[in-house]
């Protein structure tokens, strides 16, 4: 997401904010991907998802739009801890990381639980 308030003009990193943490993710130099419409997910939010929902088998139905998509899915979804509205589905979680994965800028790996 951006920083609520800016120059649409003039964008600096540190107005993009992870959507899930909603930490500056670029300008502190942390891997993020970007989904429809400016949202963000930074690595740090994508490993927590990650290791909830694909390893443990955690996470809820909702019937919120997941912000990376912007499609309400029937599917298992993640929930920030920061904001319960900004969820990431299933299908995003995947993608993401292996879009992360293949990204030559960021040093990420899917976490292997354990
Ligand atoms: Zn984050
Ligand atoms: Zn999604």
């Amino acid at each position: 997401m951006h920083r609520k308030g800016i120059n649409v003009n003039n964008v600096q990193p540190e107005d993009i904010l992870c959507d899930y943490c909603e930490q500056s993710a670029w300008s502190l130099g942390e891997p993020c991907i970007e989904g429809h419409q400016g949202s963000i997910v930074c690595g740090t939010c994508l490993t927590l998802a990650f290791t909830d929902i694909v390893i443990n088998g955690h996470g809820d139905l909702v019937d919120l739009k997941c912000r990376m998509c912007l499609e309400v899915r029937e599917q298992t979804s993640w929930r920030s801890k920061n904001d319960p509205e900004a969820t990431i589905c299933l299908r995003c979680i995947k993608q993401s990381a292996t879009a992360l994965e293949k990204s030559k800028h960021w040093e990420w790996s899917r976490p292997t639980g354990g």
